[in-house]
């Protein structure tokens, strides 16, 4: 493990607010997956996770049952956990469920728009996607932040408040950012994405709802085969990783 600030001992008054230590942890060790803190090949070992954060098993233990519920990691027999690679099963479904709740929001932001409301959301979705097209050596991490703010606004914009807590569950951010891990792919695929994004937005300004919903299978389509791709990568990479150390 790489000492990082996310892998510094608990501290109550540096943690986020409401956080419970077992929420602090959770998320510590989460993001130390995803940006690469921990290795694929690290061994999660409850005794030296309690010893790194100096705090006791139980929220330690809490935190990695969740993460094993939510599929970033693995119990191995009385060996602690393992970090998971997603499963092209796993993503592919999903991306399903995700294309389904975008184009439903979709629908809904052009009948809100129609009717004078949310008129706000479109101004949002071209500022972040001008944000994400002027940022200059854009970090992976901005990227899945601001590409995950993007999705997150156009599902407000249909004004379902429980569409936006099932999207917000569905978790497409880690999702997204987990399947990136130490890839740099996602930079060639930035231009398809600015144009498809740019798309969406066209179609809810036009308030042409067929349009919306076959804009977004298309990004969200391309974005798919991109992911695909990414854990492909990553499969033979770590087949070489072990296959090096037989
Ligand atoms: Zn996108």
């Amino acid at each position: 493990m790489q000492p990082s600030e996310r892998m510094r001992p608990y501290d109550e008054s540096a943690e986020g607010a409401g956080e419970t230590v077992a929420d602090a942890i959770h998320r510590r060790l989460v993001e130390a997956i995803l940006y690469g803190d921990l290795a694929s090949t690290d061994r999660l070992i409850l005794q030296e996770l309690a010893d790194r954060f100096q705090v006791s098993l139980t929220p330690i233990r809490e935190a990695l049952q969740r993460m094993a519920t939510e599929g970033f990691i693995e119990a191995i027999p009385r060996r602690g956990y393992r970090i998971r690679v997603p499963s092209p099963r796993h993503v592919a479904e999903l991306w399903q469920v995700r294309v389904g709740l975008e184009q439903t929001a979709g629908e809904l932001a052009v009948a809100a728009l129609v009717r004078g409301e949310n008129l706000d959301a479109v101004r949002q979705l071209e500022e972040i996607q001008r944000e994400l097209e002027s940022a200059a050596n854009l970090s992976h991490r901005r990227h899945i932040e601001l590409n995950a703010l993007f999705h997150q606004t156009l599902v407000e914009a249909s004004g379902n408040r429980l569409l936006g807590t099932i999207y917000h569950g569905i978790q497409m951010q880690l999702l997204g950012a987990w399947v990136q891990r130490g890839s740099d792919d996602w930079r060639s695929r930035l231009a398809s994405e600015s144009a498809e994004h740019g798309a969406i937005i066209k179609a809810l300004v036009a308030r042409d709802v067929s349009a919306v919903s076959l804009a977004i299978r298309i990004h969200l389509g391309r974005s798919l085969d991109g992911a695909l791709r990414d854990i492909d990568a990553r499969a033979a990479a770590r087949a070489a990783q072990t296959q090096a150390r037989k």
